[in-house]
């Protein structure tokens, strides 16, 4: 496959709705920026894609950050994404090892952990809403997916997956969520379980191997037909600037800005993209100026 896309659709003749994501590239990207462990990038990497799936419901200049408060190692991970399919993310802790699982898998549970999961909707009006469900599991998808439940009233089923090679880059990272929708019978949902729970291998199995989405597509939902209503490119975007970071500089005020400039140059760094800005003194004094104003 080229490049990381979401595609929304349609199926069971409109009884359920479901949104697709391919995130390779994305999650490679964050952990490249990062430099994390593996269990992190699997934490991020889901994280991200889950973001980037509730995102896709958003308008305009909405936004959704989801926050995982879990009492693990990793110390929170935290994942921002909008309507135009760019997420951007980070753990707290990027350096975090645990042994794998007795299955092979990383142990993402662990590393996160339980606790919290908040979810912020920022609307265009700029207000904000926050709901807060305690986390299941720390494994992200079936946390999402019990927030969806408990906050939203939304029953869904949610696949989240991202898989890193030995030399420590990712290969494979996708999402899956499907939702009933009004009209859809005790039959139809059997129908999407049972070809679900007949997967044998993990999603970010099944986009390693996949050369489209469609080839994706065919391996998630097996024989059941289904329609594509939309899709959309993805990625891994950052809203920072130096111009932003110039606004964090004036906001420390004047008696540590003194103490930057004496000490001839500042350098900031991004959180969300672990992005480095340098400032030198000339620089500085000028932020001085302005906040002085
Ligand atoms: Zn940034």
């Amino acid at each position: 496959m080229q490049h990381d896309e979401l595609w929304i659709g349609t199926m069971l003749e409109g009884k359920a709705r479901w949104v697709a994501v391919r995130t390779t590239d994305t999650v490679e990207e964050a952990r490249r920026r990062h430099g994390m462990s593996p269990v992190a990038t699997a934490a991020l990497g889901r994280l991200m894609t889950g973001t980037l799936i509730l995102a896709s419901s958003l308008k305009g200049e909405e936004s959704i950050t989801l926050r995982l408060l879990g009492d693990g190692p990793l110390e929170g991970v935290v994942a921002v994404g909008n309507a135009q399919g760019e997420v951007r993310g980070y753990v707290q802790e990027p350096l975090v090892e645990l042994p794998l699982k007795e299955s092979g898998k990383l142990d993402v549970g662990s590393a996160v952990g339980l606790g919290e999961l908040a979810v912020s909707r920022s609307l265009q009006n700029g207000e904000v809403y926050t709901g807060m469900v305690p986390m299941v599991s720390g494994e992200i998808a079936e946390d999402l997916v019990h927030y969806l439940l408990t906050s939203e009233q939304i029953p869904s089923a949610m696949l989240l997956g991202v898989r890193v090679e030995k030399d420590c880059h990712v290969d494979g990272a996708a999402g899956f969520l499907i939702q009933p929708l009004p009209g859809a019978t005790e039959g139809d949902i059997q129908a999407i379980e049972s070809q679900l729970g007949q997967l044998r291998v993990g999603i970010s199995e099944l986009v390693a191997q996949s050369q489209s989405m469609d080839e994706l597509l065919d391996h998630l939902l097996g024989q059941l037909p289904y329609h594509v209503l939309e899709r959309r490119k993805v990625g891994f975007s950052c809203t920072c600037s130096k111009a932003r970071l110039t606004d964090t500089l004036v906001s420390l005020g004047k008696k540590e800005l003194a103490d930057l400039i004496s000490d001839g140059k500042a350098e900031m760094v991004c959180h969300f993209c672990n992005e480095h800005y340098s400032f030198n003194v000339e620089e500085l004094q000028q932020i001085w100026e302005r906040g002085m104003v």
